[in-house]
């Protein structure tokens, strides 16, 4: 495979150490992937928010739809996620316990 990096915040980042995560215009996150998936003997690697949509929304009926709501997709490091987000995939405004 290919060694791909992504620069987040200035960093050069390796993108196996990163997640796609995909946001509601509100701010909870509606799903998360890696950025490799197995593939037959190989691995895909989902360079792209596009790419990473695809492989989660296979129809691009419900894809446009998303798009058309706002949702939007952001590559975030492993280390940040787990820091910042984690199980915590709630807006303010949606969270209950609030
Ligand atoms: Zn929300």
């Amino acid at each position: 495979m290919p060694d791909l990096a992504v620069v987040i915040g200035r960093r050069n980042t390796p993108l196996t150490d990163c997640y796609w995560i995909q946001s509601a215009p509100c701010g909870c996150i509606a799903s998360l992937t890696t950025t490799t998936k197995p593939r037959g003997r190989g691995v895909n690697v989902l360079e792209t928010a596009e790419q990473a949509h695809r492989h989660m929304v296979p129809l691009k009926r419900e894809r446009d739809d998303e798009n058309r709501r706002g949702f939007t997709w952001q590559l975030v490091t492993k280390v940040r996620y787990h820091a910042e987000i984690g199980t915590r995939w709630t807006c303010q405004q949606h969270r209950k316990d609030v």
